[in-house]
């Protein structure tokens, strides 16, 4: 309430069920987690005791808190924090650019594109069923939980998918690159622009919907925190102007050089490449300039941030 009138916050809402489900325990002490076996652990809950779950991460020494939560698919999660060890730079100097598309969510400027995985065709189909299902269904009847039930699982496995990729993703690079340029393009805020600010209420708010939700689904945002966490240090955020109109060959910048979303074709020199392709050199090349000065002292990336490590429950 204090940010609310303090103008910089939105007035807190209301916890909702199936939205906002989990808690944070805080205050655990040494012996509130503990290990039964290989795959399994206990730990201890207020109020209901002890809980199973499946020891697939390494829990850190020491912990003083932890969160459980529940996904769409009804999987109960208990995350305890951890700083994830970084990735040791390869040490050969090497730069890479990531650009990222909606379409194609990562190109890199050695040409590589990767994109995260979606729902498959038939997976989308039964999305869409089980919609149009839900719409037809009495609310608070047995069988809207059922549908409900059902598309939370569809969309789990498509979260599932897309946070694998950044994963991979983030490992790979930053075990590869000793610099990684990204663009900077504060999701955060392109995202929530869509509803507006207090000093500017959104405008076409419907229209806008549909690219946030294709920014969201790139999962952008989240490859950009995980490589920062992966790669301390090494991650350069790029100001992205410009670098999609800009030759890389002979840096002549026209909105005209844009063909089409997928090709690039210079204008003046006649350069022709993967549109992605070629925004990607430009940020490895901005990049590596930034690099440089930063060697002199600025520094470059941001402070790390504690990320919670997911471990499946049992039961
Ligand atoms: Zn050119």
């Amino acid at each position: 309430m204090a940010n609310f009138f303090g103008k910089t916050h939105r007035k807190p809402t209301w916890r909702k069920r199936g939205q906002s489900d989990g808690f944070r325990i805080v205050a655990v002490k040494t012996g509130d987690v503990r290990r039964l076996s290989r795959n399994i652990g206990e730990v201890r809950v207020p109020k209901v005791g002890w809980v199973r779950f499946r020891w697939s991460r390494a829990v850190p020494e020491g912990v003083r808190s932890f969160r459980v939560s529940r996904d769409t698919a009804g999987r109960w999660f208990v995350a305890f924090a951890a700083i994830p060890e970084p990735i040791a730079a390869p040490g050969t100097g090497q730069v890479v650019g990531v650009d990222r598309g909606v379409a194609v969510s990562a190109a890199l400027s050695s040409g590589e594109m990767t994109s995260a995985p979606t729902l498959r065709d038939s997976e989308k189909a039964r999305l869409l069923g089980l919609v149009r299902k839900l719409a037809r269904a009495e609310k608070g009847s047995h069988r809207h939980r059922k549908v409900k039930a059902a598309i939370g699982k569809l969309k789990a496995r498509e979260i599932d998918r897309r946070k694998d990729w950044i994963e991979k993703t983030s490992t790979d690079l930053a075990r590869r690159f000793d610099i990684i340029g990204v663009e900077d393009l504060n999701v955060s805020t392109m995202t929530r622009s869509a509803k507006g600010t207090i000093e500017a209420p959104g405008k076409n708010v419907r229209q806008k919907a549909g690219l946030n939700r294709s920014i969201l689904a790139a999962g952008w945002g989240r490859l950009v925190t995980r490589l920062e966490q992966k790669a301390p240090g090494r991650v350069v955020k790029v100001n992205p102007r410009f670098t999609s109109q800009t030759c890389n060959t002979c840096g002549y910048r026209a909105p005209g050089n844009r063909e089409s979303q997928a090709v690039f074709r210079c204008a003046a020199c006649g350069h022709q490449a993967n549109a992605d392709v070629n925004a990607a050199r430009n940020v490895r090349d901005i990049a590596a300039g930034l690099a440089v000065n930063a060697r002199r002292g600025d520094p470059v990336a941001g402070p790390e941030k504690r990320e919670p490590q997911l471990v499946l429950l049992s039961g």
